[in-house]
C-alpha cells in the first residue's frame, strides 16, 4: 500500500489554487497582448567608456497590460518560456527592434536579448536572417545577447548557431556573466563577441567585498579572450570611474540613461546626452 505521510494530505491550497489560476490568466492574456498590439520596447543606450559615442541600444520588452498596467518582463517573460510563447512573443521583438534599428540616424546597433528556447529553435538562425533582409539591417549592427543557460544543451548544435550567425555579421553578447553557472570554459569554446557583466557586481564593487576584484578578473577575461566588456546597471560616477579604471570598453547604467521609448532614440542619437 502506499505510505500516505507528512504534510501530503494537504490537497487543496487555497494559495496556490490562486496563483495556478492567475498563471492560466495571465498566459491567455499574453496571446491577446501579441494580437493586440500591447507590447513595446524601450531602449537603453550602450555607451564607449571613453568617447561616451552609443555604441548600440539594448531592446527592453515592456506589456501594457489593460488590467495591470505596464508590466516588466521578469513578471511575464518566465511564463511565456514555460509556455512556448517566448517563440511568437521573441519573433516580434526581433522584428520590431531591427526595423527600429534601421531607421536610425548613424550607426548605433541594436541588442536583442534571445531566450535559451528561441535559440534552440533550428529556425532560429534562418529568420534572423530573413528579419535582417526585410528590415534592411546590416548583420553587423545587430547583437544577440544569450545568457550562459543556453550552453547546457547540445553543445554541438551552440556552437553551429553562434558561429552561422557570426558568420552572418551578427554579433553575439554573454549576457549576466558571473552569475549562474560560469565557467571560464564557456568563453573558449562558444564563439563569443561581447561580455556583460551584471549588474549585481556593479552593485557591490565598490563595497569593499570581493566584487571589485571579481569585475576586475572578468574585465580582464574579456581581453584575454578578445570580447568587449560592457557593465550593466552603473547608477554612479564612483561606478563608472571604477569601470574605467577596471579597462571595461562598455557602460549601461541609469547614470547614463534609462531605457527609452522608440520615439526618443533618433533624437538621442542626433543630439547626445551628459553624463
Ligand atoms: P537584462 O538583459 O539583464 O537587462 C538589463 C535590465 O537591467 C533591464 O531590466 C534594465 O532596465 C535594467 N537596468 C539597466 N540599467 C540599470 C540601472 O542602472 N539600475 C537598475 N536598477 N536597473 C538597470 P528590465 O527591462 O526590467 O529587463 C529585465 C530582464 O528581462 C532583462 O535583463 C532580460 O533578461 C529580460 N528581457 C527584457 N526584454 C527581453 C526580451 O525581449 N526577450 C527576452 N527573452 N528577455 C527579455
Ligand atoms: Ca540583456
Ligand atoms: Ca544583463
Ligand atoms: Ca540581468
Amino acid at each position: 500500500a502506499k505510505e500516505i505521510s507528512g504534510p501530503s494530505h494537504a490537497f487543496f491550497d487555497p494559495a496556490l489554487a490562486a496563483e495556478a489560476l492567475d498563471r492560466i490568466a495571465i498566459e491567455r492574456d499574453l496571446l491577446r497582448g501579441l494580437a493586440d498590439q500591447e507590447f513595446f520596447i524601450e531602449y537603453q543606450p550602450i555607451l564607449d567608456i571613453h568617447s561616451h559615442r552609443v555604441m548600440s541600444l539594448e531592446a527592453l520588452l515592456r506589456w501594457n497590460h489593460p488590467v495591470r498596467g505596464m508590466m516588466a518582463p521578469d513578471a511575464f517573460i518566465p511564463l511565456a518560456e514555460r509556455t512556448g510563447l517566448i517563440l511568437p512573443i521573441g519573433r516580434w521583438v526581433l522584428r520590431e527592434a531591427c526595423r527600429a534599428a534601421a531607421s536610425w540616424p548613424g550607426e548605433a546597433g541594436v541588442a536583442v536579448n534571445v531566450s535559451g528556447d528561441q535559440f534552440k529553435d533550428s529556425g532560429f538562425v534562418p529568420f534572423v536572417r530573413d528579419v535582417l533582409a526585410e528590415a534592411g539591417l546590416e548583420a553587423r549592427r545587430l547583437t544577440i545577447e544569450v545568457t550562459e543557460s543556453v550552453f547546457t544543451v547540445d553543445v554541438s548544435v551552440i556552437q553551429k548557431s553562434l558561429s552561422d550567425l557570426r558568420a552572418i555579421g551578427v554579433k553575439i553578447a554573454l549576457d549576466d556573466f558571473g552569475t549562474g553557472f560560469s565557467s571560464i570554459n564557456n568563453l573558449k569554446r562558444f564563439p563569443l563577441d561581447h561580455l556583460k557583466i551584471d549588474k549585481c557586481f556593479t552593485d557591490a564593487m565598490l563595497k569593499g567585498g570581493s566584487d571589485g576584484e571579481l569585475v576586475s578578473l572578468m574585465s580582464r577575461l574579456g581581453d584575454a579572450f578578445q570580447l568587449s566588456t560592457t557593465i550593466e546597471g552603473i547608477e554612479t560616477h564612483m561606478q563608472l570611474e571604477f569601470a574605467r579604471l577596471m579597462g571595461i570598453q562598455n557602460v549601461q547604467g541609469f547614470l547614463i540613461s534609462r531605457p527609452i521609448p522608440a520615439d526618443q532614440v533618433a533624437e538621442l542619437l542626433t543630439n547626445g546626452f551628459e553624463v
